[in-house]
């Protein structure tokens, strides 16, 4: 019997998951927005609707950096904005650290936690959310294997 995943964990995992659907090759990021043990919305990193995607047409660098994508951060907020849900008091859910400008948008949309699992990269996000007053918490990265295994429900039919 495998152990359930506390909120955190489950969380990230989802974040996991949607990162699984980020379309440039030089990261695949993903972020889930929750408050009150719900999803409010999801994002990964992908092309604005109906541009190109970098891993079929290749990046399109500025600066060292891959600008065609919306990141991960930015479409959960974005998602949540389309949708009409409030973000305000939420927590975040990343697999990577924010970069400068998703932490401000994060800190200005009012989200007050930050959950993510892998290392502070050479950007001002850590600065910006101690200023903002935003907790981060680091977690250990999920398993990246799914639990999951139908045959063993007796209600259930492959
Ligand atoms: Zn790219
Ligand atoms: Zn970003």
């Amino acid at each position: 019997m495998t152990k359930r995943p506390d909120w955190d964990e489950y969380f990230l995992k989802l974040a996991m998951l949607a990162s699984e659907r980020a379309t440039c090759p030089r990261m695949h990021c993903g972020c889930v927005l929750a408050k009150n043990k719900n999803v409010i919305a999801s994002g990964y990193n992908g092309s604005i609707p109906g541009d190109d995607h970098c891993e079929d047409v290749g990046c399109l660098i500025l600066d060292n950096h891959c600008v065609r994508t919306v990141h991960a951060e930015m479409n959960a907020l974005i998602q949540a904005a389309r949708r009409g849900h409030a973000v305000e008091g939420a927590s975040a859910y990343v697999t990577n650290m924010p970069c400068t400008t998703c932490a401000k948008a994060l800190i200005t949309a009012g989200i007050k936690r930050v959950v993510v699992f892998s290392d502070f990269h050479d950007t001002l996000a850590v600065e910006f959310f101690n200023k903002a007053k935003v907790t981060i918490d680091k977690r250990l990265m999920p398993s990246t294997e799914i639990n999951y295994d139908l045959k063993k429900y007796s209600s259930a039919r492959v």
